[in-house]
């Protein structure tokens, strides 16, 4: 996760880096849903049944605690039609650990809005565009307003808890605008905007992902609108997801803004230090398989048989040893590249998918070779 707006912040003010003092897990706990998603990395169904019981989670959940683990990204197929997930995320709570729920919004209602906001730290709820985008793009008319009304639902409760998550892909492309104004319009406090990463139901669409001429384009536009939010005071904040090449364009443009800053900026991003698969970010999947990230073609191991602690902890499959090399050694043009300690070559799982070589370069770096070596 590339936290654009907090970095802005944080340099220009002096301010001290919200920098991550342990993991993140993103655990898919259902591969059931609602949806049928075009994009979907879990390829989730509405008649999936639970692998795991909630006796396995529980039991797991103290081991994360102990590897370090300080964020919990609850996600699926859908979540929230898992009967014990509040019992599951306020074990978290006793725990100490942040819990995120990622929704469709589809099940957020009266009923259950202000339990959601008193148990998570925070939600993010799916919108891809435009209603037609949107409504196309998941697979269910009326989608967009379910999901719209849940977000303006709790945010009316809270409004600093809530946030949308947008895909980029060529069918939500031209709707970037239209997210970024209808979270203006509809005061939502944060955007959040994943790159497509090569798995699942995306993996078997692949001709939706970008070129690199219109990821370009993207990126440039959602630069564009964080500083514009910052200098204008717009309190929105801007996260990118899956692609850590946006660090370094942000590094280009804000030194073209704040010169005298470059270098202090330069420094926390090699302290941020790019893709963290395997290091500061792991997946547990619904069939209980764990992963460097949800995207992520190989396991590391199975919390059903095997013990949390050993896998990520004391007995590392040799690929996490070597993901967790930083910088990590990446073929191709990533040789070439000044920025490799910030971005740490990219998505491992995208230069599988295309390469089949797990320590390609990333083929969705849009940085020319002029830029890679910093004359841009
Ligand atoms: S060349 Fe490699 S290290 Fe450099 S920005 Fe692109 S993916 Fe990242």
């Amino acid at each position: 996760m590339f936290r654009l707006s907090n970095l802005i912040s944080s340099v220009v003010e002096d301010k001290k880096a919200r920098s991550l003092n342990g993991s993140i897990a993103i655990w898919n706990f259902t591969n059931r849903c609602n949806l049928s998603c075009i994009h979907c990395y879990s390829k989730a169904d509405l008649n999936a049944v639970d692998t795991l019981t909630t006796e396995m989670i529980m039991d797991t959940l103290p081991k994360l605690k102990a590897n370090g683990v300080k964020f919990l990204i609850f996600s699926g197929g859908e979540p929230l039609t898992r009967k014990d997930l509040f019992e599951i995320a306020d074990k978290c709570k006793e725990l100490g650990i942040i819990t995120y729920l990622s929704t469709n919004g589809l099940y957020v209602g009266q009923k259950n809005a202000k339990k959601i906001l008193d148990t998570f730290n925070y939600v993010g709820i799916s919108i891809d565009g435009s209603e037609k985008t949107h409504d196309h793009f998941r697979g269910l008319d009326g989608s967009f307003k379910m999901s719209m009304e849940a977000v303006n639902l709790l945010n009316s409760y809270h409004d600093t808890k809530v946030g949308i998550r947008f895909t980029i892909t060529k069918e939500t492309y031209e709707d970037l605008q239209f997210i970024f104004e209808l979270a203006e319009k509809e005061n939502i406090p944060k955007i959040y905007i994943s790159h497509l990463v090569y798995s699942g139901r995306g993996l078997d669409n692949l001709e939706m992902d970008l070129t690199k001429e219109q990821r370009r384009a993207a990126v440039e536009y959602i630069l564009e609108k964080a500083f514009e939010y910052y200098e204008t005071g717009r309190e929105i904040e801007i996260v990118t997801g899956n692609m850590e090449q946006d660090a370094i364009l942000f590094l280009e443009k804000f030194r073209e803004k704040y010169p005298e800053l470059k270098d202090t900026m330069h420094k926390r991003l090699v302290e941020w230090g790019g893709n963290s698969a395997g290091r500061k970010l792991l997946n547990i999947d619904s069939e209980g398989n764990v992963k460097p990230d949800p995207f992520f073609p190989k396991m590391i191991g199975n919390i059903i048989n095997q013990d949390f602690t050993d896998i990520w902890t004391d007995k590392p499959d040799e690929l996490l040893s070597k993901l967790r090399v930083h910088p990590r050694e990446i073929s191709g043009k990533c040789v070439e590249c000044d920025y490799l300690n910030i971005c740490n070559g990219g998505s491992r799982s995208r230069a599988y998918a295309i390469y089949g070589d797990m320590w390609a370069e990333d083929p969705s770096c849009y940085l020319t070779e002029n830029e890679i070596k910093g004359q841009f």
